[in-house]
């Protein structure tokens, strides 16, 4: 089997958006390359945006940075004891999966308890692993609100299970890129998105150079959105969403 030997930084990741408009970036920690690769194969399979890394250093980093929807964790690293990238991951609410080759029960009872959702021994297949993932995200995912959110009042409409983005009741029509900035921004109403998070929410890494692509992006949605409300800019930070969400 011959997996890549490319960094995680040289890699242009396409990250496409799941059922539910939504893009889901999971973080692989762990040290043993092959395990890696072979996850990260099983995961893009499924759509999934996928980062990642053989440290623990280099996890706690990309956790910060990159705000992933769910960690696939070993918990034995060479440098840091992953029980504290599980408390980390824990302490922003981010789902947890550890994997572990430490079969014994008690260590499978000390991370449930420090807040891993689920747990997988080694030897693992990879795609149990990818069947746990989705139980994870499904089981974190808002509850499928019937129809659209509406936000400002009505004034911006997102239709997450048709793809559709409405202005005024006006459609509008959006590249990917676009679609992904706008639904990320939208998760959050107010939150201050950074252009490295946006770059991570869009593409699923933020590869040299490609975060001044971001600004024509928003340049462009904001272009086709009309309504300068929607998009704020907040200088020297990042981006927001300028609109609270109807309840
Ligand atoms: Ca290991």
């Amino acid at each position: 089997m011959e997996f890549d030997t490319r960094s995680t930084h040289d890699q242009d990741f396409r990250v496409r958006a799941g059922q539910d408009g939504r893009v889901a970036l999971v973080l692989v920690v762990e040290d043993e390359r092959d395990i890696r690769e072979v996850l990260r194969r099983y995961l893009e399979r499924e759509a999934h945006g996928v980062l990642t890394c053989g440290t623990g250093a280099e996890g706690l980093r990309l956790l910060r940075e990159a705000d992933p929807d769910l960690v696939l964790l070993d918990l034995g690293l060479p440098d840091i004891d992953g029980l504290e990238i599980l408390d980390a991951a824990t302490a922003t609410h981010t789902p947890v999966i550890a994997l572990t080759a430490r079969a014994a029960v008690e260590n499978r009872i000390e991370g449930l308890q420090r807040g891993a959702d689920d747990y997988v021994t080694k030897p693992f297949s990879p795609k149990e692993v990818v069947l746990r993932v989705a139980a994870v995200l499904g089981r974190r995912a808002t509850p499928a609100a019937a129809g659209p959110l509406t936000y400002g009042g009505g004034r911006l409409w997102i239709d997450a299970d048709r793809h559709e983005v409405q202005v005024g009741g006006r459609l509008v029509a959006l590249t990917p890129s676009e679609w992904g900035i706008l639904v990320a921004l939208a998760s959050r109403p107010g939150r201050v998105y950074s252009r490295l998070e946006l770059v991570n929410r869009v593409r699923g890494y933020a590869y040299e150079g490609y975060e001044r692509t971001i600004d024509s992006h928003v340049k462009n949605l904001r272009h086709k959105l009309d309504d300068p409300e929607i998009v704020e800019t907040v200088v020297g930070v990042g981006y927001r969403l300028g609109l609270d969400r109807d309840s």
